[in-house]
């Protein structure tokens, strides 16, 4: 059905890092409404199937598995058509964009995203925004306002979740929303922003979504964040492989380890965990709808590790279906 992995992480040099161990298990579970199973990671690579265990046996009940190009969009809408714990989203990065534009792709990339976006188990448009950070120069930033556009109207036409990928253009991301309409559901993946941006973002009716930067000791202004918005509006998510939380920072992420950055979020706000975690699901599930609400034509039979290490290594397409 569908390859294991299909880019690898470009990951600093050095030994090769290995997965961190289970967290304990959360009583109330959540989603992870923001991860890239697709990133092979770690000394030894883990199996999507496996990484859905893992989270499964931790309290993480499902998750949104994100594209950032048609490949890994066309992926993840794959994936999701046939595992009941996984729903997608699909776009073209805005750090994807500018050469697109150069080699006059762009248009034909993002009507091969609207034709995914019409599946059923594909249930946001994104990551899709801007990154100043990553891009400068007045042609390529142009070239991602063009996508982002794009994306906001598609989101609107198929009633999809917008994540949006904001990095250093919340002004930017904001005045295009308004200016473009923004579609009835919009994610801040990775939110980035200090107190008074995330009331404004809250006050739109928009969702914050925390990651593992939330346990950074270095980031008071996400923890300020936090504090200052609506319970309502919160998310959480890994980012995975990227963006691994406190004690594990600098091995690879995974969405089983949701519940460290789960647990830091409800110490921090002095509240209950199986409460946050509650409030988070039924949020999520607002968001993105519910991820059993249709059947999926699943693989039968518990994975089996070997077997896909097996097909892996010859290099087979993953026929694991029982
Ligand atoms: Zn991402």
């Amino acid at each position: 059905m569908t390859d294991s992995f299909l880019r690898a992480r470009e990951a600093p040099q050095g030994p090769p890092r290995e997965y961190p161990p289970l967290p304990e298990a959360l009583v109330v579970p959540v989603y992870d409404n923001h991860t890239h199973l697709e990133v092979e990671d770690g000394g030894e690579p883990i199996h999507y199937r496996e990484h859905l265990d893992r989270a499964s046996a931790v309290g993480v009940r499902g998750v949104v598995q994100v594209g950032t190009d048609l490949a890994t969009s066309r992926w993840s809408a794959e994936v999701a058509a046939h595992e009941p714990r996984v729903l997608a989203a699909v776009a073209i990065h805005p750090n994807d964009a500018p050469e697109l534009v150069e080699k006059g792709l762009l248009d034909e990339h993002l009507a091969g995203i609207d034709e995914l976006a019409q599946r059923p188990r594909v249930r946001a448009i994104g990551e899709t925004g801007l990154d100043f950070f990553r891009t400068e120069g007045d042609a390529a930033r142009e070239a991602q306002f063009r996508s982002f556009e794009a994306h906001i109207e598609m989101a609107r036409r198929h009633d999809l979740a917008l994540q949006i990928h904001d990095r250093d253009a919340h002004r930017e991301v904001v005045e295009t929303l308004d200016r473009v309409g923004a579609p009835e559901r919009v994610v801040f993946h990775c939110f980035s922003g200090d107190a008074e941006f995330a009331q404004l973002v809250a006050e739109r009716g928009w969702y914050l979504s925390f990651a593992g930067t939330v346990t950074f000791r270095n980031a008071q202004n996400l923890r300020d964040a936090l504090e200052v918005i609506p319970r309502s509006r919160i998310l959480v998510e890994t980012d995975a492989p990227y963006l691994t939380p406190t004690p594990f920072r600098g091995r690879p992420n995974a969405p089983y380890l949701i519940p460290h950055t789960l647990r830091a979020m409800a110490a921090h706000l002095g509240t209950d965990v199986s409460m946050l975690a509650a409030q988070i699901s039924s949020n999520t599930e607002l968001v993105y709808g519910h991820w059993d609400d249709e059947p999926v034509d699943a693989p039968r039979g518990p994975f089996d590790p070997a077997a896909a290490a097996e097909r892996a290594a010859q290099g087979e397409a993953d026929r694991d279906r029982g």
